[in-house]
């Protein structure tokens, strides 16, 4: 077995601080399901501030040596990590179907997303270069640079425990960087297969740190005067106090928070790639992504012609365990979250909203003691009810019936969120005028779950997200470094005695 796998079976997952994995000294702990058979599998160490700032102190050790590597053999190593990604992509998957749940080949397309962004870190010597103006005033050049920013932290949720880090790491790491993660305690063990991964890729100690906890862990990342920039991805409360606390502490913060993302349906549209659409954007997952379709708006005759293939569609979904390769959709994460999304389904129905297909009560066979739910489908929501306002994160997807286009754009720039979007039609200039006119970040047209590659960026709108930059892409270069200008003129230019206005062009 190598090294990597052995992670699988551990019972107990700690810390990684300067190239060792580190017992939890502290004595409280997490606890780690298999969701599909509700067993519990492991306990996660849930860090103590002086455990966060061992790994602080490491990484701050670690930066002024990292910081002067050359962006090229840092890339070499960022390209060695890339190598053990890919070969090792069917263990990460496993470890994650194994605490999240979602199917397995869901994980490997997780996995790959993740692999992405580690792809795109490899350029970094290119997005590094910086601009250059000859001449700016006789004998005088201008240039800017982009320095890295020293210990940066990132906070990451279960929902894609390699994809959402990978956002961070690799491109935090290949500016120069040293980092911190702070994984989900839902779902812990590929934080640590990660880190194995960059031991072996040659990154030096203290480079990439990994401290297991919870909101103690977290407050201590915010207070921690050696932390310069957080990157958080979560739920929108959470990202809300992580973007003040850290502001408040003199941090570089980008919060990434909650969705309620909407798939509009105009009456034109191919009604067959509709209902693909929605289906797999809305229970793909369980629903538990952030750019899940939890909201179908169908407009003018819409309605009538999706409906009954959509009822059919998911009474029909295959829900087993993931690690059966025919299952569309696994269980819920946790037991809590489960019982979070079957409270919203009661809610549904008191408010009045048409509950088509219940998914409350389903259990897969051999698999009884695991967090099962079945699809769930509502039609003829409206605006007020809280399954239309509240991010449910799960399998139920909510329809929302509107006369025209116009009230469709309305409905949706009028929600709290605005992480992604999408609509389906066949005419290109609604099309063109819904991604124009829509206030939400990530906008697919025909394309249901629209994240972007990894050298465009990610980030919603609204209170989707908290902060100027976008993850990844170049936005994530500019959030891991900060710039600096420097002017120069050289001795045959000096002489001219002391200037006391202000300089101009000459
Ligand atoms: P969460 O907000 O509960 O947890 C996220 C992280 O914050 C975890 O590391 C957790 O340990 C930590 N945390 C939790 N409570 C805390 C507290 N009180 N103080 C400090 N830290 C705390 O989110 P989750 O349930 O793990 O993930 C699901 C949420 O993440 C959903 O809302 C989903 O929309 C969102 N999400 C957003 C994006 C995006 O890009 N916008 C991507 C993925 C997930």
């Amino acid at each position: 077995m190598n090294s990597i796998e052995s992670h699988l079976s551990a019972t107990e997952i700690g810390h990684y601080v300067n190239g060792q994995l580190v017992a939890g000294g502290s004595t409280r702990f997490g606890d780690v399901y298999n969701p599909a058979s509700g067993a519990h599998t492991k306990k996660v160490a849930l860090a103590n501030e002086g455990e966060v700032a061992n790994a602080v102190a490491a990484a701050k050790a670690a930066f002024p040596a990292w910081a002067d590597t050359p962006p090229i053999r840092r890339a070499r190593v960022i390209f060695k990590f890339l190598e053990l990604m890919n070969a090792n992509k069917d263990v990460l998957a496993a470890a994650i179907t194994a605490e999240h749940g979602k199917v397995f080949t869901d994980a490997q397309g997780e996995v790959s997303r993740a692999i992405d962004v580690v792809e795109f870190a490899c350029g970094i010597p290119q997005l590094l270069k910086g601009d250059y103006t000859d001449q700016v005033s006789t004998g005088i050049d201008n240039w800017t640079m982009r320095q890295p920013l020293g210990v940066v932290a990132g906070i990451t949720p279960f929902n894609f425990p390699t994809m959402v880090p990978a956002w961070m790491f690799p491109v935090a790491i290949a500016c120069g960087n040293t980092f911190i993660l702070k994984p989900s305690p839902t779902d812990p063990t590929p934080s640590l297969m990660m880190a194995d991964l960059w031991k072996r890729a040659g990154l030096p100690d203290g480079v990439f740190n990994v401290v297991q906890g919870d909101k103690v862990a977290v407050d201590a990342l915010l207070s921690h005067p050696d932390v310069k920039a957080i990157s958080f991805v979560g739920s929108t409360p959470i990202a809300n106090y992580i973007y003040e606390t850290g502001a408040h502490h003199g941090k570089r913060v980008q919060a990434l928070g909650g969705a309620k993302n909407h798939m509009v349906v105009m009456p034109d549209a191919d009604i067959d790639q509709v209902v693909d659409a929605l289906i797999g954007s809305a229970y793909g997952s369980a629903g538990e992504r952030c750019m899940a379709i939890s909201v179908a708006v169908l407009v003018g005759d819409a309605a009538d012609k999706v409906m009954p293939k959509l009822i059919e569609r998911t009474k029909n979904l295959v829900i087993k365990n993931g690690m059966e390769l025919d299952a569309e959709m696994g269980p819920i994460v946790t037991k809590t979250a489960l019982d979070r999304i079957t409270g919203y389904i009661e809610d549904g129905v008191k408010s009045g909203a048409k509950l088509l297909v219940d998914g409350r009560g389903f259990k897969a066979k051999g698999f009884e003691n695991g967090f099962w739910l079945g699809g769930t489908l509502f039609d003829h929501v409206t605006p007020e009810m809280r399954i239309y306002k509240e991010e449910i994160f799960g399998p139920v997807l909510s329809c929302v019936r509107v006369k025209d286009f116009a009230s469709a754009v309305d409905l949706i720039n009028a929600h709290e969120f605005g992480n992604g979007v999408s609509c389906f039609t066949r005419d290109g200039n609604v099309a063109r005028e819904f991604s124009r006119r829509i206030e939400v970040g990530m906008v697919g047209i025909n394309v249901p779950i629209p994240v972007p590659m990894a050298w465009h960026g990610f980030g919603g709108w609204k209170r989707s997200l908290f902060g100027d930059m976008h993850a990844y892409g170049e936005e994530g270069v500019r959030f891991y470094t900060k710039q600096k200008s420097i002017m120069q003129r050289w001795p045959e230019s000096i002489g001219k005695g002391a200037e006391f206005v202000m300089p101009t062009a000459k």
